[in-house]
């Protein structure tokens, strides 16, 4: 069957069979419960299934992907022909998955962050295996004091641990992308930060991320009424930039904006 890929849905495929045996080499998949998103044409579907999980399901938004992938595979894997947007990830199964996705590039970030946001003290995955652009790849990994720090290294960072496997060549996909690409594979930490209400974090590194090359100063002042006080609290320097605190500092002053306001 041909298929035209389209570029509204970020539909590069992953061609290269070297990779393709490499990201299903990164974790551990015969007998655990697989979760693909955007399987595509399933050239890594076919990839997880010679390891031998127990079970595969794949979420893919595009209905002609879905029967192609339906004819293809029939009762060997579950299709959800659905926006991984709008699924609640946690309901697919009562074991914990193992997930996999070459993402779509226009929406990676708000997936992780989704994940992110919503992920209870009980995680729905034992790891996420994934695709982005190099440069979303490089932010998400991205240390305090570099550039490339910001919201998305705080989000990612808090929850998770994350180690980046390997940079993928634009060759390796059809049609090919203009960019670099990087799987980033992600486990929960055992222990982290206790926040009531995660939107707090993402209001807080909006706020100071929003004007990234002023003095905290400003954003401080606008969250809290008694900046000084606890900028002395925490040790804080109002003169420094954003990228200067580190991911603790901004969990310390996503607690005590919790703490003031509630
Ligand atoms: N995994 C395949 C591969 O590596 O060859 C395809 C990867 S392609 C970059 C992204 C896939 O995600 C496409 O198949 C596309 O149709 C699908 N997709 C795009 N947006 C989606 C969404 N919101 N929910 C689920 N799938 C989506």
């Amino acid at each position: 069957m041909y298929f035209k890929a389209k570029k509204s849905l970020g539909q590069n495929f992953l061609i290269d069979q070297n990779v393709l045996k490499q990201i299903t080499n990164t974790v551990e998949i015969k007998d655990k419960e697989i979760l693909e998103i955007g399987p595509g044409s399933g050239n890594l579907t076919v990839h997880i299934l010679k390891k031998l999980p127990k079970k595969i399901h794949v979420i893919e938004k595009d209905d002609d992907l879905s029967l192609l992938l339906n004819e293809k595979f029939k009762d060997e894997i579950n299709i959800i022909n659905d926006d991984v947007l709008k699924i609640s990830e946690d309901k697919i199964s009562k074991e914990k998955l193992t997930v996999f996705g070459n993402l779509p590039y226009n929406i990676s970030t708000e997936i992780l962050s989704k994940w992110i946001i919503n992920l209870n003290k009980e995680f729905w995955f034992n790891e996420l295996v994934l695709m982005f652009q190099k440069e979303v790849a490089d932010r998400i990994i991205a240390k305090s004091n570099s550039s490339k720090y910001g919201r998305l290294s705080i989000l990612s960072n808090w929850k998770l641990n994350i180690e980046k496997i390997i940079d993928i060549k634009p060759e390796s996909f059809s049609p090919r992308p203009k960019i670099d690409s990087s799987l980033l594979v992600f486990t929960p930490k055992e222990d982290y930060f206790e926040l009531i209400n995660p939107s707090n974090l993402e209001m807080i590194t909006r706020i100071f991320f929003s004007q990234r090359r002023k003095m905290i100063k400003k954003p401080f002042n606008q969250i809290f009424k008694n900046a000084k006080e606890i900028s002395e609290k925490f040790e804080i320097d109002l003169n420094l930039r954003p990228q200067n605190l580190s991911p603790e500092i901004y969990l310390k002053l996503a607690k005590e904006y919790e703490n003031l306001t509630s």
